[in-house]
């Protein structure tokens, strides 16, 4: 029999964190073989709500879940931890200028970063949900020098998902014909989702499309401001598909991507397509025996160069930010 994966989950008492943890230890993270232990994490306040949902993941009686830990402290909660999906962050509220909000989640994931550092597994992977995403992966990352600077990775799989539904809706075609689409840069509202590499059903899926304007003026503003619309229909944000994006991401990162397609993560740069090495940016990757690789040689297109810039100048203003924040 296998032994457990030690699987930790910050802001667990979120209500992302309300629809992840069913999924992981009903086996969707991992595998439908491979045993889990949770671990999480809240802040003192949700320490009480957090015991409510261990009460339901117990009355499911997961037969992979093999334990549930909550606690309060960054350092149990990483203790020998294999997996770390970092949910919990400091929202923006309004009025709230943005050095403020770097400030807050420095003050939320630097510390995590050094639990992190000083307590996972040597096979951690780390994957930063809680918004800004990519800075705040950044600053975990920063703070745990020891770790391998490619195990932190933000979530963008989320907006790839909403960008294949939309580009199955346009075409008609069905989400599962479509391969390689790109979500760029930063998950904000200057990511760029790209089409001009991607396929439906073998056709160049821009060829498809044939519509800049829809490209520019509908497709692009649509993946970006979902949540938006999201909070405008529900009168809550998005959880159960935030939830769903970051088990795919973790799937995919340890079980692969399928043959002759890709997805999208961010990730550190090396450098590649003109992102400064270092810089948390989402690209295009493949992943395969439990690690990923940037896929290389795309040809980029002025379309596409200045939307991939100007969400990379985003990042590098947060990376400055933060910098001088101290906080990296
Ligand atoms: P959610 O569970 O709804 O969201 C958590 C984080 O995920 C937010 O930063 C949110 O960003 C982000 N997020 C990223 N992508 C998406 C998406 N597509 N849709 C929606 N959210 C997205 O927040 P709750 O307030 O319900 O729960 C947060 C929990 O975290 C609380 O229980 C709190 O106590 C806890 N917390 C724990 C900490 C810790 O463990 N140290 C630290 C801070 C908080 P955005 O705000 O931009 O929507």
């Amino acid at each position: 029999t296998r032994t457990p994966v030690n699987v930790t989950v910050t802001g667990a008492a979120g209500q992302i964190g309300y629809a992840l943890l069913f999924r992981i230890a009903s086996g969707h993270l991992l595998g439908a073989d491979v045993p889990v232990k949770l671990r999480l994490l809240e802040i003192p306040q949700g320490l009480k709500a957090a015991e409510g949902t261990a009460m339901e993941l117990d009355d499911c009686a997961f037969p992979l879940l093999r334990g549930i830990e909550i606690t309060d402290d960054p350092n149990v909660a990483f203790d020998g931890a294999n997996v770390a999906l970092l949910v919990g962050a400091r929202p923006r509220t309004k009025g709230m200028e943005r050095g403020d909000l770097l400030e807050a989640n420095g003050g939320i994931f630097k510390p995590q970063g050094e639990a992190i550092n000083a307590h996972a597994a040597d096979d951690i992977r780390v994957l930063v949900v809680g918004n800004p995403a990519n800075t705040n992966a950044l600053i975990a990352q920063a703070a745990a020098p020891d770790v391998p600077a490619e195990r932190f990775t933000a979530m963008t799989r989320l907006d790839h998902n909403r960008a294949l539904s939309q580009l199955a809706k346009k075409t008609g075609a069905s989400v599962s014909d479509i391969r390689k689409l790109t979500i760029w840069g930063n998950h904000s509202a200057t990511q760029y989702p790209d089409i001009f590499h991607a396929e439906i059903a073998g056709k160049n899926a821009a060829e498809v499309v044939n519509d800049e304007q829809w490209l520019a003026d509908d497709f692009i503003p649509t993946v970006a401001k979902r949540g938006a619309a999201i909070i405008e229909a529900r009168g809550a944000s998005s959880a159960a598909s935030a939830a769903n994006a970051a088990i795919d991401h973790v799937h995919t990162w340890v079980n692969g991507t399928a043959e002759g397609d890709w997805t999208s993560m961010a990730i550190p740069s090396d450098g590649s397509y003109g992102v400064p090495e270092g810089l948390i940016s989402s690209f295009p990757v493949v992943c395969k025996d439990g690690k990923y690789e940037i896929v290389q040689g795309l040809e980029i297109n002025d379309f596409s160069r200045t939307r991939i810039d100007a969400s990379v100048d985003e990042l590098k203003e947060e990376r400055d930010a933060v910098r001088a924040l101290g906080l990296i």
